[in-house]
C-alpha cells in the first residue's frame, strides 16, 4: 500500500525535520541586505527530505529510511533481511537490520527489544555496534556498524579448516567479547559461526543478539532452549534449567573444533541423535590437531557444565599462551590501575569532544545536541553521533587484530589481514 505508507513516512519526516531544524534555516527577512549563510550539509539534507521531489520518492519506495539511503541485501535471517546502507551526512556504510511487524508475534517482540537493549550496553571492537534504531507504521530498523568480510561459516565452508596461527587470532577476537558480555552479565545463547562475521580488515564482529540476555548475576538459573541444536550444550538437550555463561562456552568449543577441523564434533542424521551424541560428549579430535588445542577443546566439551572450562581458564590455557591482544580488547579490571583509568577516561573525553566539532562542522547546533543527550537510539542525532565516535575509536585503533608472538607470517595464507591489522597496533598486552 504505498498511499499509505507515504502518508505516514512523510509525517515522520517532517516531525523529524521539524525538530532538527533551527532558527538558522528560517528565513531571515530582517537581513534583507546579508547574502544567505552556505546551507550546512544538515539543512541540505533536512530540505531534501521535505522537499526535493527525488528523495521524497526514494522515501516512499524504501530506498531512503531517515537518514540512511539504502542498498542491496547483504544477508538475511529468521525473522529479518539485512541490507547495506549509507549514512548520508557522514557517508559511513551500516548495515540495516530490517524487521515486518506484522510478522513479529509478541514473543519476536520480547526477543527484539532484549536484542536491542543488549546491544544498547555493548561497546567492544569485537561487537557488532548498534547506532540508531529507527521505526515506520510498518517497519523496525536497526542501523548496525557493517561487517563487510562476510561469516565465519562460509569463510570456512569456502576455505576449509583454519590454520592454527589464524584459528588462534580468530578465537582469541571471540573470547575477548564474551569475557566482555559475561563480565555485563550479559550471556548471547546463539553463538555459532554464521553469527561471527569480520570486517573487511579481518576483524571479528559478534552479531546477532536476538536471544541474548541479561541476568542479575551469573549464577541466575535460566530454562529457555535457545540457538542452534549443533551448539547447543548438553543440558539444554536434558531440559534442566542451566546457568548462561557455561552455554556460551560449550558453543564457543564447538566453534573451536569446526575452526580448527573444517567439520562439526556432533553430526547427525537425525536431531534424537545429534541429541544423544551431544548428552554423550561423542565427539572426537582428529589426532593432527595440535595438542595444546586438543586440550582446550576437551576442557570446554565436558558434558557436565561444572567441570566445563570457565571463561578465564580458557583465555589463560596454553593455546592461547602466545596471543597477544591489542591494548583494546584487554577488558579493564576492577583492579586496573587509578592513572590507567583516568588515561582512558582522557581519551574518551578528547575523542568525545573531536566528534562534537565534527557534529557541528555538520550542521548539528549545541541546542540539538543539548536536546538530545545522544544517548536515545531513536534519534537520527544520536545514530550521527555514534557513527562518528566509532569511527574516531577505529582511527585510534581499536579494531587492530591480535597477533601470535613468533609466528612466521606467510601472505598467501595467513593473510594480508594479519599484516595490516599489525601495521596499525600501537600497543599490545598478553593475554592471561
Ligand atoms: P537468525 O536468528 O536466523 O540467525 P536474524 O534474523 O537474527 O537471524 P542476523 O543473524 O542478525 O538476523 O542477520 C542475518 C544475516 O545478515 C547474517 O547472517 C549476516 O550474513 C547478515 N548481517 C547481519 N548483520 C550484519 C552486519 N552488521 N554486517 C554485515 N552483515 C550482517
Ligand atoms: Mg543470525
Amino acid at each position: 500500500m504505498p498511499g499509505g505508507q507515504y502518508q505516514v513516512t512523510s509525517t515522520r519526516f517532517h516531525h523529524s525535520v521539524y525538530s532538527l531544524t533551527d532558527s538558522s534555516v528560517a528565513s531571515n527577512e530582517d537581513e534583507e541586505a546579508e547574502a544567505p549563510p552556505p546551507l550546512t550539509p544538515l539543512q541540505k539534507l533536512t530540505i531534501d527530505l521535505c522537499k526535493d521531489e527525488k528523495t521524497i520518492k526514494e522515501l516512499i519506495i524504501g530506498r531512503r529510511v531517515g537518514f540512511y539511503k539504502v542498498r542491496g541485501e547483504i544477508g538475511y535471517g529468521t525473522f529479518s533481511r539485512v541490507k547495506l546502507a549509507f549514512n548520508a551526512l557522514t557517508k559511513d556504510k551500516v548495515a540495516l537490520k530490517i524487521l515486518e511487524k506484522a510478522r513479529l508475534d509478541s514473543q519476536a517482540h520480547r526477543l527484539l527489544s532484549r536484542e536491542i537493549s543488549s546491544m544498547e550496553s555493548l561497546q567492544h571492537p569485537n561487537v557488532i555496534r548498534l547506532y540508531e534504531v529507527l521505526e515506520t507504521p510498518s517497519r523496525l530498523y536497526l542501523v548496525l556498524e557493517y561487517a563487510g568480510g562476510g561469516d565465519l561459516h562460509n569463510k570456512i565452508c569456502n576455505e576449509g579448516k583454519q590454520s592454527d596461527n589464524a584459528s588462534k587470532i580468530i578465537f582469541a577476537q571471540i573470547l575477548s567479547a564474551i569475557k566482555y558480555m559475561h563480565n555485563l552479565n550479559i550471556i548471547h545463547r546463539d553463538l555459532k559461526a554464521e553469527n561471527v562475521l569480520f570486517t573487511c580488515s579481518g576483524c571479528v564482529k559478534v552479531a546477532d543478539f536476538g536471544f541474548s540476555t541479561r541476568v542479575s548475576n551469573r549464577n541466575v538459573i535460566l530454562d529457555t532452549f535457545c540457538g542452534s541444536p549443533p551448539y547447543a550444550a548438553p543440558e539444554l538437550f536434558r531440559d534442566e534449567c542451566y546457568l548462561g555463561p557455561p552455554v556460551d562456552v560449550w558453543a564457543m568449543g564447538v566453534l573451536l573444533f569446526f575452526m580448527v577441523t573444517g567439520t562439526m564434533p556432533f553430526r547427525a542424521e537425525t536431531m534424537g541423535k545429534l541429541r544423544r551424541n551431544i548428552i554423550e560428549g561423542c565427539y572426537t579430535v582428529p589426532p593432527w590437531v595440535s595438542g595444546p588445542c586438543q586440550r582446550l577443546i576437551k576442557g570446554i566439551l565436558k558434558p557436565a557444565p561444572m567441570e566445563r572450562y570457565a571463561v578465564d581458564q580458557m583465555l589463560g590455557c596454553d593455546w592461547l599462551l602466545p596471543v597477544e591482544l591489542p591494548w583494546s580488547l584487554v577488558t579493564p579490571e576492577p583492579s586496573s590501575s587509578l592513572r590507567g583509568l583516568l588515561d582512558s577516561e582522557c581519551r574518551n573525553l578528547e575523542e568525545e569532544e573531536d566528534v562534537r566539532i565534527l557534529l557541528e562542522e555538520l550542521g548539528f547546533t549545541a541546542e540539538h545536541l543539548q536536546n538530545n543527550r545522544l544517548k536515545d537510539n531513536r534519534s537520527p542525532v544520536t545514530g550521527v553521533y555514534r557513527i562518528l565516535l566509532h569511527q574516531a575509536q577505529k582511527k585510534r585503533g581499536c579494531d587492530s587484530l591480535p597477533v601470535v608472538r613468533g609466528m612466521v607470517r606467510d601472505p598467501k595464507r595467513e593473510g594480508l589481514r594479519a599484516y595490516r591489522g599489525l601495521r596499525h597496533t600501537s600497543k599490545f598486552c598478553v593475554l592471561s
